[in-house]
């Protein structure tokens, strides 16, 4: 297949640069452009958008995104070894490419970027979930983001897109889908990736809806789904009996049945509980 751009291939990009993968930093690299160049197509048309990226390494998925005509891409990566492989694809991009050396999870790097902004990442696995919620939950809605495009073990792919009745359903799912349409675009095995992980993982993008998809109190929903699904195999009226003095009536005021379990319940009734809680409290 004909090369994406005119830097080294990344097998080479990593032995120049020794970058031997760290497993504590969720080392797994994506060696194939072609690939790479794929998933980056997953997050639409990327020419009016700058791009947040977390964890470029030796800069695979941040070659896909440029590669594909992003307008700019920001890149933030913790390991300092990396940094030499980032400078060489800065000098191949003038101007459109930078990156911050820092944790994801400490750097803001809002002041960076111009809007619309879309956020794509082979994210280090111990830090995507709690990346995502941070997306999910700023103070203000809409947020920074126009969408989503990230790789998580499939196993997490699962509890951002499942639906009512599946294992997967739980807090994820509802938050993901309460504020965006949320879905898999992309399989990918182990052999992926160099050094190859033991799960599966997925692309799951996500875009943001204007406004959530039901009214509901971000918190009073957090509190109910924690309760819901914190003990999943329970009835409802017992799982929920700390929230209020009287569930079984908010439950049945919201056409809920108090013996029902929480994975059988709908986002729509999720969001009519957390309102009927907040009015009794
Ligand atoms: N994007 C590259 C690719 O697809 O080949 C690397 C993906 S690898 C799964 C995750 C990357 O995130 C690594 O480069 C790792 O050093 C970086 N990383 C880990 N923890 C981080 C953190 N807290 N903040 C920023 N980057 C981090």
């Amino acid at each position: 297949m004909a090369a994406i751009d005119n830097l080294p291939p990344l097998r080479e990009v990593i032995a120049t640069h020794g970058l031997s993968a760290k497993k504590a930093l969720g080392q797994n690299f994506l060696l194939d452009l072609n690939l790479t160049a794929k998933i980056a197509r997953q997050a639409g048309d990327l020419s009016g958008s700058d791009v947040l990226e977390i964890g470029p390494g030796p800069g695979g998925l941040t070659r896909g995104l440029l590669a594909e005509g992003a307008r700019r891409v920001l890149s933030i990566e913790k390991d300092e070894r990396c940094i030499p492989a980032l400078e060489e694809i800065a000098a191949a991009y003038p101007g459109r490419f930078s990156y911050i050396q820092g944790d994801a999870l400490q750097v803001d790097p809002l002041a960076h970027l111009t809007p619309p902004i879309r956020v794509a990442a082979n994210l280090p696995y111990n830090i995507g979930t709690e990346l995502l919620i941070r997306w999910l939950t700023p103070p203000q809605w809409p947020p920074f983001w126009q969408s989503l495009t990230l790789m998580f073990q499939r196993e997490v792919a699962e509890r951002i897109t499942a639906k009512p009745g599946s294992n997967h359903y739980g807090r994820l799912a509802i938050l993901s889908q309460w504020r965006a349409d949320a879905r898999i675009v992309l399989d990918l095995p182990p052999q992926a990736f160099t050094p190859p992980p033991k799960v599966s993982s997925a692309v799951v993008h996500l875009t943001a809806l204007p406004a959530p998809r039901f009214p509901a109190d971000l918190k009073v929903l957090e509190r109910v789904t924690a309760a819901a699904f914190g003990q999943r195999r329970k009835m409802l009226r017992a799982s929920l009996r700390g929230l209020a003095p009287d569930i079984e009536d908010i439950l049945t005021s919201v056409d809920i049945k108090p013996t029902e379990r929480a994975e059988q319940i709908d986002l729509e009734h999720f969001c009519a509980l957390a309102r009927a809680i907040a009015a009794q409290t």
